[in-house]
């Protein structure tokens, strides 16, 4: 586990020899608690950015300086990264700016932070410290915004996403949301239209990756907030498809496919290959094409997402054995090159009967043989037998 990594403690003994404190923070701390894997690990000290970079420095550690402006280093240890930053309060006046006494910079570090599950430090023999009554927030997996909801969204209209997007994770579905935080979701969803795409895209595909977002979707539906972070979008197919698809790996293209107006790739800031695949996988759910077709056509892993979108989206069973069948287009050649048609064809010609063979393989499910189709292709005999 992350804690005890050789590291990650000999860059905890680095700060905390020269005088400073290291704390573990945010997701580390949290997805600790709660026994999920910690995707990275921050530290907060009170050691200024510069004199990090000179402690790590002097132990030979590599250091980047990813965010200096925001008070971040990020140091190499052992191989893994460390994001460090130095405590902060949020400074009305002029924004952020470090500060040093201990005592209350953790409450005042705590005090910035987004909801209480968010704001749970530790030391690095993994004692919590819990300024805000995080601890029971997490336990009884309730999100609460540190402070009041309403500033602390004017402050930060990301919040609302990130409400909902931590709400997918570690929420209680049952329970339902907090109703207080909800509501200055609601009444302050317009704000969303003052962000980057960039950072809306960010926190939609975390929220998609969510073993069930469909609940915090549908709460983003009902709060008038999804039509702000996803123009266009239907979250009502989502809960059909996380039925289907249980036990297999989490896709957020596969969710977003579903509930994705046409704008979605632009709306989120997609990469080519993911606004390829999400586009592949809508115009797939529109065409009568079989499980070993799709897999053919999109290979394995976009296949199997073809079936699955559009038996979420018809409200329909995904056909037996799909997966074997998904497996078998993927792996499929289709038997016919252009040099099995010269010379009866030429020219344009040539693309046409390519393509009328390649429609009547797919009608076959993948199963007529080479030899089957050519006999197809000479119009005096159309009685070929297949
Ligand atoms: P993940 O596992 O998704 O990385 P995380 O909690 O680490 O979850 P990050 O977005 O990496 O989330 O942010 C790290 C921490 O920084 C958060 O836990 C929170 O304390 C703080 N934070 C990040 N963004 C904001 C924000 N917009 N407003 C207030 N605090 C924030
Ligand atoms: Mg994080």
């Amino acid at each position: 586990d992350w804690l005890s990594h050789p590291g990650t403690q000999a860059l905890c003994a680095v700060l905390e020899t020269a005088g400073h404190k290291a704390l573990f923070v945010g997701g580390c701390v949290r997805n600790a608690l709660l026994g999920v894997p910690v995707a990275d690990v921050d530290i907060a000290t009170d050691a200024l950015p510069s004199e990090v970079s000179r402690l790590a420095e002097a132990a030979s550690l590599r250091v980047v300086p990813t965010g200096i402006d925001h008070g971040t280093v990020t140091v190499i240890s052992g191989g893994c990264a460390h994001e460090v930053t130095t405590f902060r309060r949020d400074v009305e006046t002029d924004g952020r700016r470090a500060v040093v006494a201990f005592a209350s910079e953790v409450a005042e570090d705590a005090a910035r932070r987004d909801f209480t599950m968010n704001a749970l430090y530790a030391d690095a023999r993994g004692r919590v410290i819990d300024p805000l009554g995080g601890l029971p927030d997490l336990v009884a997996r309730r999100l609460r915004f540190v402070g009041d909801a309403h500033l602390r969204i004017r402050e930060d209209y990301l919040r609302i996403l990130r409400f909902f997007r931590f709400h997918a994770h570690y929420g209680d579905p049952a329970q339902g949301i907090d109703p207080e935080g909800l509501a200055a979701c609601a009444e302050l969803a317009a704000g969303i239209d003052g962000l980057s795409r960039e950072r809306i895209g960010a926190e939609m595909r975390k929220l998609l990756a969510a073993p069930d977002p469909a609940p915090s979707l549908a709460a983003m539906a009902r709060a008038g907030v999804l039509v702000y972070a996803l123009p266009g979008a239907d979250p009502r197919a989502l809960a059909p498809l996380i039925h289907l698809e249980a036990g297999l790996p989490v896709r957020w293209q596969r969710r977003l496919a579903v509930i994705g107006g046409q704008e979605v790739a632009e709306v989120l800031r997609l990469s080519r290959a993911d606004a390829g695949t999400v586009a592949a996988l809508r115009e797939a759910a529109g065409r009568l094409l079989t499980p070993a077709a799709l897999g053919w056509k999109l290979g394995e892993a976009t296949g199997a997402d073809a079936v699955l979108v559009r038996a979420a989206l018809m409200e329909g069973p995904v056909p037996a054995g799909w997966q074997a069948e998904v497996a078998r287009g993927a792996a499929a050649r289709f038997p016919i090159s252009a040099a099995d048609l010269i010379p009866a064809f030429t020219g344009p010609a040539l693309g046409q009967e390519l393509k009328r063979l390649e429609t009547l393989w797919l009608q076959s499910d993948l199963r007529l043989k080479r030899d089957a189709l050519l006999g197809e292709n000479g119009r005096d005999r159309p009685d070929t037998p297949r």
